[in-house]
C-alpha cells in the first residue's frame, strides 16, 4: 500500500491521552505521511469544542466585551495538552499571539481557524514532523470559492519537499491573505485535497466510531457498521441526512479514485468503513448499505384534468418556485396531478404566495398541501439487481402500520425514498433496518 493522508477529528485530538493515541496509530504506518487535525473537540458530553469557544471569543470582541475568560479556557486545553505529553514545547506564545491579534484581525473565520492552526502546530512538535500553514497551501478566489487548481499545485509543490508534514485542517486564505474557513467540519475537505494533490493511496479519515452505520445508532440501538459503500451511495445517504462526512469532501477524491477509510482513532484494529468507486469483488454484505431520513417536510399536490396534454404545465410550476428562491427536493407526478416535496424552512413565510400564484397561473382543480412529513432513503447499489427489494421494504412499512404518503425512485435506482408523517419516523427506520438486517 503507497502513500496514507490521515485526517484526525476533533475527538481524536481532544486531550494527552487522545494525543498518544493518534502517535501510536501514525507510527504502525510508515505510510502515513501527512497528517491533517482538527481542533481539540469534546472530551465529554457537556464539554465544549475549541472552534465554538473561539467563534464566542468573537462574537465577545466584535461586541466590545472582554474575552479573556473564554480565551483561557482555550489556553487551558492546549497547556493541558502540552503538559500530559510532557512535551517541551511553548504554546503559550502562540496562544498569546492569537490573544493579541484577534482583537485586530477580527473576522470569524480567523478566530476560528486558530484551533486547527494551534492544534497543527501542537501535533507537529509531538510526532517531530514539520508544520505547514493551510494558509500557504489552501486557496479561495475572491468570491470565496475553493480555488482548486491553484491548491493542488501548491500542495503538490509544498510537499514535495517534505516527506512528512502536518497541515491543519480546515481554513485556507483568500487572494487579499486573509483567513477563510470551510464550512464547518472542513477539516475532511482539507484532508482530501492533500490526499488529491500528494496522489494518495488511501485517505483515512479517523474519529471516534468504527466506521459509518447503517442506520442513526439514535434510533437503532447500536446498528451495523458499513463495510463497504460507494462515493454515490454515501452521497444519497450524506444528501437524505446521514452525518457522515463533510460533503465537499468526497469530489476531490472520488474524482481520481482515492478510497477513503472512516476509521475509529479509540479502536484502531477495527477496519472501519471503506469508500470506494465500485462495488469492487462485489462481494455482498446485505441488500441495503444504509437507511437515512430528515424531517419536516411539505408536500403540495396539484391536480387538474388533462394536465398531461397541457404543455408547459410544469415549467409555469416551476418557474414559480424559482420567482420565490425556493429549491425543491422531489417531483412525483400522477397522470392528472403533480406533487412538490419541499423542506418547511425552504417554504417559511411563503406558503401563502406559492398558492396564491399556483391558484392564478395554473388554474388547478384542487391543491393541498400536507405538513409534516419526513423523508426516508433506504440506499443500495445492490438494488438495481435484486428483484422483491421495494416489495420487503413496504410489507415491512404495512405490517408496523406506516401509511406511506409518497414514494420516489431515483433514477440510478440506487434507492427508494419514502414520505411519511413525523410522528412515523422512527418506527419507520426501525420496520425498515429490521427487513434487511435481522
Ligand atoms: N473544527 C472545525 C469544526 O468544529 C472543523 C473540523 O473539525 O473539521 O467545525
Amino acid at each position: 500500500m503507497g502513500l496514507k493522508v490521515v485526517k484526525f477529528g476533533g475527538t481524536s485530538l481532544a486531550s494527552a491521552e487522545a494525543f498518544r493515541k493518534v502517535k501510536n496509530i501514525i507510527e504502525q504506518d510508515p505510510n502515513r505521511r501527512y497528517v491533517v487535525p482538527s481542533a481539540p473537540g469534546k472530551r465529554f458530553n457537556d464539554d465544549t469544542k475549541v472552534t465554538d469557544l473561539l467563534y464566542q471569543c468573537y462574537e465577545a470582541v466584535s461586541n466590545g466585551q472582554p474575552y479573556d475568560h473564554i480565551f483561557n479556557a482555550i489556553k487551558e486545553r492546549y497547556t493541558s495538552i502540552v503538559t500530559g505529553l510532557e512535551l517541551d514545547y511553548d504554546i503559550v506564545c502562540h496562544l498569546d499571539h492569537v490573544y493579541k491579534t484577534l482583537p485586530s484581525t477580527v473576522t470569524p473565520d480567523y478566530a476560528a481557524s486558530r484551533g486547527e492552526y494551534l492544534n497543527g502546530l501542537l501535533l507537529a512538535a509531538y510526532l517531530g514532523v514539520p508544520f505547514v500553514d493551510a494558509a500557504n497551501v489552501i486557496f479561495f478566489n475572491a468570491q470565496g470559492q475553493l480555488d482548486m487548481a491553484k491548491t493542488e499545485a501548491a500542495i503538490k509543490e509544498k510537499l514535495a519537499d517534505y516527506p512528512r508534514a502536518v497541515i491543519p485542517g480546515f481554513y485556507g486564505s483568500l487572494p487579499n491573505g486573509e483567513i477563510k474557513t470551510f464550512s464547518r467540519g472542513g477539516s475532511d475537505i482539507t484532508g482530501a485535497l492533500v490526499a488529491r494533490a500528494v496522489n494518495a493511496a488511501m485517505y483515512e479519515n479517523w474519529t471516534d466510531v468504527s466506521g459509518i452505520y447503517m442506520a442513526d445508532p439514535r434510533i437503532i440501538s447500536q446498528p451495523k457498521e458499513i463495510s463497504h459503500i460507494t462515493y454515490s451511495e454515501l452521497r444519497e445517504l450524506a444528501y437524505a441526512g446521514a452525518n457522515v462526512l463533510h460533503e465537499d469532501a468526497i469530489y476531490p477524491v472520488r474524482q481520481v479514485g482515492i478510497p477513503i477509510n472512516i476509521r475509529n482513532t479509540n479502536r484502531p484494529e477495527d477496519p472501519g468503513t471503506l469508500i470506494i468507486s465500485s462495488n469492487g469483488n462485489g462481494e455482498a454484505e446485505s441488500d441495503v448499505t444504509g437507511i437515512a431520513g430528515r424531517k419536516d417536510f411539505v408536500i403540495i399536490t396539484i391536480e387538474k384534468a388533462l394536465m398531461h396534454s397541457e404543455t408547459g404545465f410544469v415549467r409555469r410550476l416551476l418557474s414559480i418556485l424559482e420567482e420565490e428562491d425556493i429549491s425543491f427536493e422531489h417531483m412525483p407526478s400522477g397522470i392528472d396531478s403533480v406533487s412538490l416535496v419541499i423542506s418547511e424552512c425552504q417554504l417559511k413565510g411563503k406558503l401563502e404566495t406559492v398558492i396564491a400564484k399556483i391558484d392564478k397561473r395554473l388554474e388547478p382543480d384542487k391543491v393541498e398541501v400536507f405538513h409534516e412529513i419526513a423523508l426516508i432513503a433506504t440506499v443500495g447499489r445492490r438494488m438495481v439487481y435484486k428483484k422483491g427489494i421495494a416489495a420487503r421494504l413496504f410489507t415491512a412499512l404495512a405490517e408496523s402500520g406506516i401509511n406511506i404518503r409518497l414514494i420516489a425512485q431515483g433514477s440510478s435506482e440506487m434507492n427508494i425514498i419514502i414520505g411519511i408523517e413525523n410522528k412515523d419516523f422512527d418506527q419507520a427506520v426501525k420496520s425498515i433496518y429490521n427487513a434487511f438486517v435481522n
